[in-house]
Formats: structure tokens, sequence, C-alpha cells
């Protein structure tokens, strides 16, 4: 008598009505991407719940995979029993010993009504069977430790114990796409995170001025991009090279106004490579007053060359909220590595702090940057991110 299953209870994809189905076999196909490690397991999406059959697996490791994974609310483990009072007996004491705590709770729940004993009587005598064959447990209706729960049902009997919560959200790819702008930083990484919870698949893009900016943080980048895919699928990641472009600003611009035609700049063709990939929304890490460059006339200048949506999520969140979840996610160590980026070299000593659209059309429109923009895009590169291949290379150097 073992557990043999996870039981996965849908979040709010529950709700969705129509596209129920559609949502269950996205979040199906979600799990059966990251559990892809452990191929003896199988996973059956029914109507109100899933299942992760473990089949002889170690249920560990795929517990805390569970974890990662957006549009599960909560999982269980869970035993599949026959129909049998003895059997049941036997399966809730099992349960009982894998749990750390004080005081129980035994919670029938009996469809299967030609089952012949009442859940009432089901509580009594689980109750009872347990508190005879093991020490230290006493029973408390109220507030237990550990509640057991046994639902008796026409196919067999199911008992779970611990509730373990889950993400919550939507499962990944089913509201669609978003290009993030992902820089070096704390903040955009846990922008795509935050997108990412409400069902959004990720690609990003990146902006990169070489020489100024080193071979190592691009890396960055694309290591700050692999922690995303811990919580989707793969992220293809858009490398655009931008020094020209850059050198062109500061060479041909007012200084001041410099850090806001290049935020322009990159706003402009994050779009245009988000057409030409049917994206329908662009994603950035702004957050209102933390540096000269986010205020709210920044903003209305910068969002001046798009009317693509702009998904903000750190909008309205304070600083230490936003290192917090990037810590959570486990992209903090990594934001907080010293590699320049752009930004941060082409960085002017007074960036207009209240920029306004007038003056940086005075200033930008007589620039042609048409070109530069083209041959930029030509000579994007891009790379597919996957979970699992981990800084490989980085061990390797380290070794040598
Ligand atoms: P982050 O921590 O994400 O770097 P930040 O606090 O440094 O953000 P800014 O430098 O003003 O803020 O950048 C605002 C947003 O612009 C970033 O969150 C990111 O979405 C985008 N961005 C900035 N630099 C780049 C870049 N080199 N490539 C792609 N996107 C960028
Ligand atoms: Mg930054």
């Amino acid at each position: 008598m073992t557990y043999d299953h996870i039981l996965v209870r849908y979040g709010e994809l529950a709700l969705k009505g129509k596209n129920r189905k559609t949502f269950m076999q996205i979040l199906k196909r979600n799990v059966e991407k990251k559990l892809s490690d452990f191929p003896n397991i199988k996973v059956k999406a029914k109507r109100d719940h899933m299942y992760i059959l473990l089949n002889g697996e170690d249920h560990e490791p795929i517990l805390k995979t569970c974890e990662d994974i957006f549009g599960i609310q909560s999982f269980s483990l869970a035993m599949k029993i026959e129909n049998d009072e003895d059997q049941i007996k036997a399966g809730a004491l099992e349960a009982l010993k894998l749990e750390n705590g004080r005081t129980f709770k035994v919670t029938c729940k009996r469809p299967n009504k030609d089952f012949p004993i009442s859940s009432q009587d089901m509580n009594q005598i689980l109750g009872g069977h347990l508190l005879t064959n093991t020490e230290g447990w006493t029973v408390d209706v109220h507030n237990p430790d550990v509640e057991l729960r046994v639902e008796i049902r026409h196919d067999a009997t199911y008992i779970t114990a611990k509730k373990i919560p889950g993400k919550g959200g939507l499962p990944v790819g089913t509201t669609g796409k978003t290009l993030l702008m992902l820089s070096g930083g704390i903040d955009s990484p846990v922008a795509g995170y935050l997108t990412m919870n409400r069902g959004v698949e990720i690609e990003a893009i990146h902006f990169h001025s070489p020489p100024f900016t080193s071979e190592r943080a691009k890396q960055k980048v694309e290591d700050l991009g692999r922690v995303l895919t811990n919580y989707g699928g793969d992220v293809k990641l858009h490398v655009i090279p931008f020094t020209e472009i850059q050198q062109k600003i500061f060479q041909e611009a007012p200084e001041n106004y410099g850090m806001t035609i290049m935020r322009r700049l990159m706003m402009r063709i994050s779009e245009r490579v988000a057409k030409e990939r049917d994206i329908l929304s662009i994603t950035t890490g702004e957050s209102l007053g933390q540096v000269a460059s986010q205020t709210m006339e920044s903003m209305h200048a910068i969002n001046e060359v798009t009317n693509y949506p702009v998904i903000r999520p750190l909008v309205a969140m304070d600083k230490l909220d936003i290192i917090k979840v990037s810590k959570e996610i486990g992209a903090y160590d990594i934001s907080i590595l010293p590699y320049e980026d752009c930004c941060t070299i082409f960085v002017p000593k007074q960036p207009k702090t209240r920029p306004t659209r007038e003056k940086v059309n005075e200033f930008e429109n007589p620039i042609d940057f048409s070109k530069d923009i083209e041959k930029a895009i030509e000579n994007m590169e891009t790379v597919t991110l996957s979970a699992n291949e981990s800084q490989v290379e980085d061990e390797f150097e380290d070794l040598l």
C-alpha cells in the first residue's frame, strides 16, 4: 500500500467555460514536458482533476516540479485502493505514517453508495484504527495538523493527505505570446515571470552593443531567459546588434535626450520584430520612479512610437517586492552579476527626467534611422533557450 499517483487540482482554468478543454490540454502538455525526465509517469487530464501516475518513479522531485507549473492550484500525493474495508484501513495507516504532526482527522466521502459502510461510520472505523496502530497521534476535528481525505468512488477508493499549494495562475500558452524586452537587470525577468502567470508565452528581445558590452553580458541575458524556461516552455531570445544605432544617437542628438531616443528606437525595433512574428504585445520591466528614465513623462515620450499594448507588470510594485520575486524565481543572483549593459555605458551625465514628445521629436526627426533599423533587424540573431542546459559551458571554462 503506497502512494501511486499525484492528484492535481486545476486553478482558475476550471472557471473558463468553453476554453476549458484547450486549457486542460495545454496544462497536460506543459506537465508532460516538465516531467520528461521521468519516462514512466503518465498524465491524465480529466474534467475535475489531473492525475500523474507515478508508475514507480520517485515522487519527491516530481512534487517539486509541480510547484513551478502555472495553472495548478494545489496537488497531493494520492493512493488508489480497492473498495475494501481492510485495504482502506491499511492505506490510511500508511498515509498517516508518512506525515509529521500530532493531531489528525479523517474525512470520508462516499459518492459510491454501493459501498456498504456510511462515511460517518468509516470516519469512526478509520480513526479508531489509526489511534490503535500509531503512537503520539490524537484526533482533532477542528484544527488538525493532518487531514486524511478518503473518497470512496465506484472504481476505487482514493486517499490523500497533504495539500501542497501550487502557483495558481493560468497554464503558459493559453493566452497568447508577448515580446519581453529583456535586459540584464533585476526587473525585466520578473516582468516576464509575472506575465507568464497569466498564461502568456514569452519570446525575448535583447539589445546588445559589442564591444562596449561583453560576450559575458550577453551570456548573462541568456541565463536570465533560461530562468524563465523553468516556468514555461522554451524561450526564443532575439539579440539585436545595437552599437551603431547607439553611437549615432550620441553623436547626433543632444546628450540629455539620448536616453529617451535610445528607448524609442528599442521600442520601434521591438514592435517590428513582434509584428513579423505575430506577437501582439510588448512587455517591459519599467516601474515608476525607480530611475531617472522612469518618469511618467519618459513613459509618455517613449510610448509615442508604438500603438502596441505595452505590458508593464512592475509599474505598481515596490523595488523590495520585485527583488523578493526575483529571488524566489532564481534570477536574482544572475541579475546582480556586474556585467555592463548597453544603457549603463552610453548613459548621459544628466538625462532628461521630464522629456516632452515635442522636444524629442524635434531632436529625433532630423536623424534618419530607417536604414540602421533595417540593418539591425537583418543582423538579429535568435537562440532558443531550454531548461536543463544550464551553464555547462561556464562550468567547463572554470575547470580549464
Ligand atoms: P531592468 O532591471 O529590467 O534592467 P531597469 O530598472 O534597469 O530595468 P531601465 O534601464 O530603465 O530599467 O530599463 C527599463 C526596461 O527597458 C527594462 O526593464 C527592459 O524591459 C527594457 N530594456 C532596457 N535595456 C534593455 C536592453 N539592453 N535590451 C532589451 N530591453 C531592455
Ligand atoms: Mg537595466
